[in-house]
């Protein structure tokens, strides 16, 4: 089956054929005719399935038919990000179509904003909290609206959006087409779909949440705390990894953690939401050019990234919500790429890990730990010999207080050069 086959105009199955996609994906070849004729779509679909085609293509067909100033199409996400990334790819699937894609979130100028609706829009994309602000304040007009979409749905409602989407969709018109993606169904989910959807097309492209797509290589590192950073660099630096997303519990441990790895001749920036929104830009757009090699992410920052070809994906910690796993580990083999998920799991996680397990249905192998130099803690004066570090083979680990050895730090990318010498390391 080929795009053509779904019904896109010629306009829409060329953008997508220069984006380099030749067949469509489960969800898209199920929602697309299914959007085309006007059904309302509850969505559950694996991350990275191509979900975000299966909703724009068919809403930029019908934008196309007809034109106007206000936004007739309304798509909400939980992140910034996530809205970008969004609206990127409407622009590209809509290249040849001549409609206007605006995006609006908190955290920057509202006034650039605010200029672009006023030049025109056809598809807006959104995150609910800024909508809301220019809507209220009706410096925003959603009353020609005719297709809304509440992306990661579920996330949306952990971040506590509910209030701000029900009273958005009271300014909507109450002739629409609605269309809800959501990875996981708690009961929150199946309400605000009975209340918002119209005898839906239910489309479920794969068992909900506990099955990450099959081509992710996962494994564990059972590992104290105190050395996961040691160990992360370590399969950073020897691994030759250029690109690696890390995942930490909290924006205070994703800064720590940003500095011990750079301390560990790494390139790394952390997203969360304590960052500026230009640092959370600017740190996003290094490392999707490889300008950095790590970037050190909380849950909420890194949901609906889309990465292309992300190689690894690493829980420093675990999450404590089982399905949160499986959100991580689906940044990276997106839309049929193959990737690595490693989880570095301190003694005092097992039961997270038990968890994550039941959910997958499965245990996850443990692999053995590589050797690696543990550095003394910060002004630690006197450190301890932690043999559970080195996997059980029998090895002190060196603490070594002299600079990194002329010709060890990897590159900006992460291409260390390796040397069969024991690393020199700098103390965190
Ligand atoms: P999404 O689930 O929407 O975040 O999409 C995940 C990735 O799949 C994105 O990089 C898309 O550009 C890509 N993608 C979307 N549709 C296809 C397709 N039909 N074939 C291959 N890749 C696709």
């Amino acid at each position: 089956m080929s795009f053509n086959d779904l019904g896109l105009t010629p306009e829409l199955a060329r953008a997508v054929a220069e984006q380099g996609y030749t067949t469509p994906t489960p969800i898209q070849r199920a929602a697309i005719p299914g959007v085309l004729a006007g059904r309302d779509v509850l969505g559950g679909a694996q991350t990275g399935t191509g979900k975000t085609a299966a909703f724009v293509l068919p809403i930029l067909q019908k934008l196309a038919t007809q034109s106007g100033r206000l936004p007739r199409a309304l798509v909400l996400t939980p992140t910034r990000e996530l809205a970008a990334q969004v609206a990127e790819s409407a622009r590209a699937y809509g290249r040849h179509v001549n409609l206007r894609t605006q995006v609006i979130f908190g955290g920057v100028s509202e006034r650039p904003q605010i200029e672009a609706l006023r030049n025109g829009c056809d598809l807006l994309v959104a995150t609910p909290g800024r909508l809301l602000d220019l809507a209220e304040r009706s410096l925003l007009d959603l009353g020609q609206v005719r297709c809304c979409v509440l992306d990661e749905a579920d996330r949306m409602l952990d971040m506590g959006f509910i209030h701000a989407i029900r009273r958005i969709l009271k300014l909507l018109p109450r002739e629409r087409q609605m269309l809800m993606f959501s990875a996981t169904y708690s009961a929150d989910i199946r309400a605000l779909a009975a209340r918002s959807l119209r005898e839906p097309l239910a489309i479920e492209v794969a068992p909900r949440s506990n099955a990450p797509a099959e081509r992710i290589e996962q494994h564990v590192y059972r590992v104290p705390q105190e050395h996961k950073r040691d160990l992360l660099v370590e399969l950073i630096v020897s691994g030759n990894w250029h690109q690696v997303l890390v995942f930490t519990r909290t924006k205070h441990g994703a800064n720590r953690l940003t500095q011990g790895l750079v301390a560990g001749g790494v390139c790394a920036a952390a997203i969360h939401g304590n960052k500026s929104q230009a640092a959370r830009t600017r740190a996003l757009s290094d490392f999707k050019e490889n300008r950095i090699t790590a970037l050190v992410a909380t849950e909420v920052a890194a949901r609906g990234l889309d990465i292309r070809e992300l190689p690894h994906v690493v829980n420093f910690e675990l999450p404590n919500v089982p399905e949160d796993y499986v959100h991580r580990i689906g940044r990276t083999a997106r839309a049929g790429g193959s990737g690595s998920a490693i989880s570095l799991v301190a003694p005092q996680e097992a039961p997270l890990l038990k968890d994550i397990e039941r959910l997958l249905g499965h245990s996850l192998p443990v692999a053995t730990l590589p050797h690696f130099t543990v550095n003394p803690p910060r002004r630690s004066a006197a450190p301890a010999t932690p043999a559970s570090a080195t996997g059980g083979v029998p090895r002190t680990p060196v603490y070594r207080a002299e600079p990194r050895r002329h010709g060890r730090r990897p590159s900006p990318r992460g291409h260390g050069t390796q040397s069969a010498l024991p690393r020199a390391r700098r103390p965190g």
